[in-house]
């Protein structure tokens, strides 16, 4: 049985954003994923100046794609919104693998299947024993499933429901563009290029109500993808995934014992844009600092909202959400 201090569940933005910290300090941490890495993750790769500064990357000295939109092109209903902004994108493929690789932590491929609490400790699979874990294996995580799942049950009104692709197109246009609320959407569409000939197309929005609006995400998509056709993206091809998460509800315990959840895992994707890469980040540290420090493990620096906070903030998470399971701010 192979024994560390702390045991990391998932290698995506959440999980190796504390491997980094834990490392950093010197910590006896491993972090088991189930893919290898590089792996693909369904992501529009969109990262604000909020995950640069918490990560500290030179963006001078990132070796991947990696583009700035000093623009944003709002779409809602017909009214067409162009905004002075500063956001990057990245390609999440290259990005994770990046963040991981510099966390410097050790790295086990494994799927993790069983969890048992034994001595103040936790075992996985018989095979890994730690005194610290962090469940940070994104909406499937393990960890949340057989520690939290009881005390945080997931609100079905704020999970997502995505399709996307990205694909190697010579675009033209540098801008992201978004379209919100189109055909009665609840959630958005999305054109974000990358550096280098790259472009991720996507579609989003909540899964309940799309399921009850009559109109599918797959008939969203195509009236999308007409629409790119005839202007931004001609004559590109598209095979699109999906993938679901949640926004970030009530979450009440973060921490129970000496396990904790950050990410996709606690359902932290913000209410008005469903950003889920930022929270991630500031979980993942905060989790880490935790263990380092004792300090409380707290939600309240991990931001449910994309916009600021202000009335845009509140318009667009009404929404989304329509309100639901309103965001309690969780401390452990
Ligand atoms: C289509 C789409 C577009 C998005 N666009 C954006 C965007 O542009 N910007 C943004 O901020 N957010 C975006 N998001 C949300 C964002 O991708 C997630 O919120 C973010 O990846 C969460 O990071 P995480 O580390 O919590 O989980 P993940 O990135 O999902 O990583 C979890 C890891 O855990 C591993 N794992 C899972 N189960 C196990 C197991 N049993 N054993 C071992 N390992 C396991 C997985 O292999 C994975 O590597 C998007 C999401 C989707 C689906």
């Amino acid at each position: 049985m192979r024994s560390c201090e702390v045991l990391i569940v998932g290698a995506g933005p959440a999980g190796s954003s504390a491997a980094w910290r834990l490392a950093r300090a010197g910590c006896d941490v491993l972090v088991l994923d189930q893919a290898r890495f590089p792996r693909l993750k369904l992501c529009a790769g969109w990262i604000t100046p909020e995950v640069v500064r918490d990560l500290e990357i030179d963006i001078d000295a990132y070796p991947h794609r990696f583009l700035t939109f000093e623009r944003m092109h709002l779409h809602v209903k017909g009214l067409h919104l162009p905004i002075r902004c500063v956001q990057h994108s990245i390609r999440r493929v290259e990005f994770d693998a990046w963040l991981l690789e510099r966390s410097g932590a050790p790295v086990v491929q494994h799927s993790v299947r069983e969890i048992r609490e034994e001595q103040g400790g936790y075992v996985i699979d018989d095979a890994f024993r730690a005194r610290y874990l962090i469940g940070a294996g994104g909406t499937r995580c393990p960890v949340y499933r057989t520690l939290f799942r009881a005390l945080n049950p997931r609100a079905t009104e704020l999970q997502t429901v995505t399709l996307e692709h990205e694909i190697e197109y010579d675009w033209r246009d540098p801008d992201c563009h978004l379209w919100f609320f189109e055909h009665g959407l609840p959630g958005y569409a999305w054109y974000v290029p990358k550096q280098d000939g790259w472009l991720n197309v996507g579609i989003g929005g909540m899964a309940e109500r799309i399921k009850r609006s009559g109109m599918s995400i797959h008939e969203h998509w195509a009236r999308l993808t007409h629409k790119l056709d005839r202007n931004l993206a001609r004559g590109a091809h598209y095979e699109p995934s999906g993938y679901s998460y949640y926004l970030r509800g009530r979450v009440d315990v973060v921490r129970r014992g000496n396990a904790f959840i950050a990410g996709d895992a606690a359902g932290l994707a913000t209410r008005d844009m469903a950003e889920g890469i930022g929270p991630g980040v500031r979980s993942g540290l905060a989790a880490a600092e935790s263990i380092l420090t004792g300090a409380p493990y707290r939600l309240e620096t991990v931001t449910g909202s994309s916009l600021g906070g202000g009335w845009p903030s509140r318009l667009f998470d009404w929404a989304m959400t329509r309100g639901a399971g309103r965001a309690a701010p969780a401390l452990a």
